[in-house]
């Protein structure tokens, strides 16, 4: 049925593994309800990454039916590729952001989108979250950025994604009045960032309630970011 070399065959089913099995930690961590959210990852076959491909999550398909051989293949234009395994089903309908991401950002290898509901509150005033807490430093580099109100039906949300993110050390973007969409080297690197903006949605939350924020100098940011993403063997800045 596959029209692939044995090769790429291996690539493809490597990736589909990795992915089925991180939408469970979305489950675990608490970030999504329902069948909402979504994993992506990369499988990079061409030099310049314009002629890869990404699977996805289907459309509408519960958490616990999740094995990797109902994921959707999909190539970078967001199209499912006939006859592949799973191409039955309709991908999610955040295919399109995720394509338009790996179109244009070839560095990028995994992209995550949930609900999660302290980084949802921060999306819904349209307000970044400030970098507080030196785990935010290491992990982010600084606060975590608002990207435009955009809603699905074209490469808006993508686009949005893109715009706000490249240059920016931050792999975690807020989709204004949406929520989080984060991007990595690869599928794990993702859901780690997911993971992470929501502890520091969260945390930053209950921080501001209790009073007032102290800023963390940017020399010290910069630093803390530096160690950690080069010295303490974290590189995992899908950016660089
Ligand atoms: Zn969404």
């Amino acid at each position: 049925m596959t029209p692939f070399a044995s090769e790429i065959a291996q690539a493809i089913d490597g990736i589909r593994a990795d992915v089925a099995r991180l939408h469970a930690e979305l489950v675990r961590y608490g970030l999504v309800v329902w069948t909402g959210g979504n994993v992506s990852g990369r499988i990079r076959l061409s030099e310049d990454g314009s002629g890869d491909l990404f699977v996805i999550k289907p459309s509408g398909i519960g958490y616990d039916d999740l094995a990797p051989e109902n994921l959707i293949l999909c190539d970078l234009d967001g199209a499912v590729i006939p006859g592949s395994v799973g191409s039955d089903r309709a991908p999610s309908s955040d295919t399109a952001a995720h394509a338009y991401v790996y179109r244009n950002m070839p560095e990028v290898g995994g992209v995550v989108h949930t609900h999660s509901d302290y980084a949802v509150a921060w999306a819904a005033r349209g307000e970044e979250i400030p970098c507080v807490i030196t785990a935010m430093a290491d992990e982010f580099g600084g606060p975590i950025p608002v990207g435009p109100f955009a809603v699905i039906g074209d490469d808006s949300i993508g686009r949005g994604i893109v715009q706000t993110l490249r240059g920016h050390r931050s792999r975690a973007v807020l989709m204004q009045n949406h929520g989080p969409f984060t991007i990595g080297a690869d599928a794990a690197d993702a859901v780690k960032a997911a993971v992470m903006v929501e502890d520091a949605a969260r945390t930053v939350h209950l921080a501001r309630e209790a009073g007032p924020l102290i800023p963390i100098p940017q020399e010290a940011i910069d630093r803390l970011y530096d160690r950690y993403q080069h010295v303490y063997g974290q590189s995992t800045d899908a950016r660089r």
